[in-house]
């Protein structure tokens, strides 16, 4: 499919077989300002708007097959320059939704299976998710202007809950501070709920419709938990 001298046969594709898809992607003019400004361009010999092409000539095999979805980061930067209003980013996250489940990239789909089993990408126990909020508190509590914090947990009827990015109880606590010392300045009342605090939706990554929408429910079921009316969802 990368090989730019393959030889495409279009009466043998399906150019409707995508009509359905509300992209948007037969307007497209092919001007390639999508893959001028697209960070991932190039990676693998990716190119947006060939991508958008391949939809709409309706190389239904060779869209899942490539890597190029996978390889796109959805930050919506195409949309966003596109004169004719293709929706890129809508577009990939359908292309990796028709992927088997099990041929999801490799980190992707452990993750996923991991928060869908535990409630967290990490598959970490409450107890220690808890034991590292607690310990971050402390360290803060040791800072100049910041004597007595404490991490509000599970706090009951709080001004605002947030969800916490996996990766800021692993590799970069430090991140963590940050926020907090925000709230802690700004006077918010918060919460951190010690169940179900993942923020991170693999289930939206990975065009997987279902578990995005069971992860996205777990939050509001902590939200109707803790009585809490409004969410930070930094992701
Ligand atoms: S910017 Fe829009 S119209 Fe231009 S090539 Fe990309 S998808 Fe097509
Ligand atoms: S959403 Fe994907 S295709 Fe669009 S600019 Fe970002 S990385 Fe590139």
């Amino acid at each position: 499919m990368n090989d730019m001298n393959t030889t495409i046969d279009l009466s043998a594709l399906d150019h409707d077989r995508f009509k359905s898809w509300p992209n948007d992607q037969d307007y497209c003019v092919t001007c390639g300002l999508c893959s001028s400004d697209c960070p991932a361009s190039g990676i693998d010999d990716f190119d947006p708007r060939k991508l958008v092409r391949m939809v709409g000539l309706g190389m239904k095999d060779e869209i899942i097959e490539t890597r190029w979805s996978w390889v796109c980061t959805l930050c919506g930067k195409c949309q966003n320059v596109c004169p004719m209003g293709v929706q890129i980013p809508s577009m990939v996250r359908q292309i990796r939704s028709m992927r088997d489940r099990d041929a999801t990239p490799g980190i992707l789909h452990k993750g996923l299976e991991t928060a869908i089993q535990s409630g967290n990408n990490l598959g970490l126990p409450r107890e220690d998710f808890i034991f590292i909020l607690e310990d971050v508190a402390e360290e803060i509590a040791e800072e100049p202007g910041f004597e007595g914090f404490k991490v509000p947990i599970d706090k009951q009827g709080a001004g605002l809950l947030t969800t916490i990015h996996n990766k800021l109880v692993n590799t970069h606590t430090e991140d963590l501070k940050h926020w907090w010392k925000i709230f802690h300045a700004a006077g918010e009342d918060w919460t951190v709920s010690s169940i179900n605090w993942e923020g991170t939706n693999w289930g939206y990554f990975t065009g997987d419709d279902e578990r995005m929408k069971i992860m996205t429910e777990r939050i509001v079921e902590q939200m109707d938990r803790l009585e809490v009316k409004n969410l930070l969802w930094p992701e």
